[in-house]
């Protein structure tokens, strides 16, 4: 049986659960593995996308260490948020379409966590699910892009790779680099227009969507009516984003 945190930590709005462990591990002074290894001795949680799910059993571990009910972890997680919606209801979580994939070997990822600079400089850093989503490439608040990497050192943001002696979250694993510093791109207006169709498609009428594949030609042709009908620089870096992350696999025109 782990022992119970001493310090509670409360998630914050819309926050990833992963980022809820890194703060909270850096909260007791220790790093992410040590945390993790103390709430599951015989599981490497930071070698798998531990955003996406957690299994009743790893659930009832952390409840007892953390003090927080099931379901506010469960509410962490990527399949809380997307299940019913951009996933058939009851469908498995092993594939999760339309979410980052984190590209994971051992510790390290290929890809990085995007976030906004401004919504890491309000109050205590932290990083939202939101930004996990394949079509989310600005931040609706501060109507700047998302970014990927680190400006400094321009290795992928894994801030699980901390070391215990971080300040906060929001700094750089690699170099030190405060993420909240880095400067973004302000969106053009036809940019945000893909993120907000697509947001629509997925949240307001994704509950009478009866087959997953229903929604894959309806943003394909979201995509191509935008880009064709604004080509200017902001879409096409939106669909050079979009194409980088898997969103869609390569050809519009
Ligand atoms: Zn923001
Ligand atoms: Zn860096």
């Amino acid at each position: 049986m782990s022992l119970i945190w001493p310090v509670q930590i409360p998630p914050l709005k819309d926050e990833l659960l992963s980022s809820w462990l890194v703060r909270a591990s850096l909260a007791h002074g220790c790093d992410p593995m040590s945390l993790t290894s103390a709430v599951w001795p015989t599981w490497r949680a930071w070698t798998v996308d531990i955003d996406r799910t957690l299994d009743e059993t790893r659930l009832q571990s952390l409840c007892g260490s953390s003090g927080l009910s099931i379901d506010e972890l469960r509410n962490m997680t990527l399949f809380h948020h997307l299940d019913g919606k951009i996933l058939l209801i009851g469908k498995k979580s092993s594939s999760l379409p339309w979410v980052i994939a984190m590209g994971s070997r051992n510790r390290q990822h290929k890809m990085g966590v995007p976030y906004c600079p401004g919504c890491l400089r309000m109050d205590e850093p932290y990083f939202r699910w939101q930004w996990r989503l394949a079509w989310h490439t600005y931040c609706p608040l501060h109507h700047h892009e998302l970014i990927e990497c680190c400006p400094s050192c321009n290795m992928p943001v894994q801030y699980h790779r901390v070391s215990a002696q971080t300040p906060h979250i929001g700094i750089c694993f690699h170099c030190g680099y405060d993420l909240s510093s880095a400067v973004s791109a302000r969106v053009e207006a036809m940019q945000t227009d893909f993120q907000k169709l697509a947001s629509n498609v997925f949240w307001h009428r994704g509950s009478r969507l009866g087959r997953q594949a229903d929604i894959i030609p309806r943003l394909v042709f979201i995509g191509q009516t935008f880009t064709q009908s604004h080509p200017t620089r902001g879409i096409q870096r939106t669909k050079g984003t979009l194409a980088f992350r898997g969103f869609y696999p390569g050809h519009w025109n």
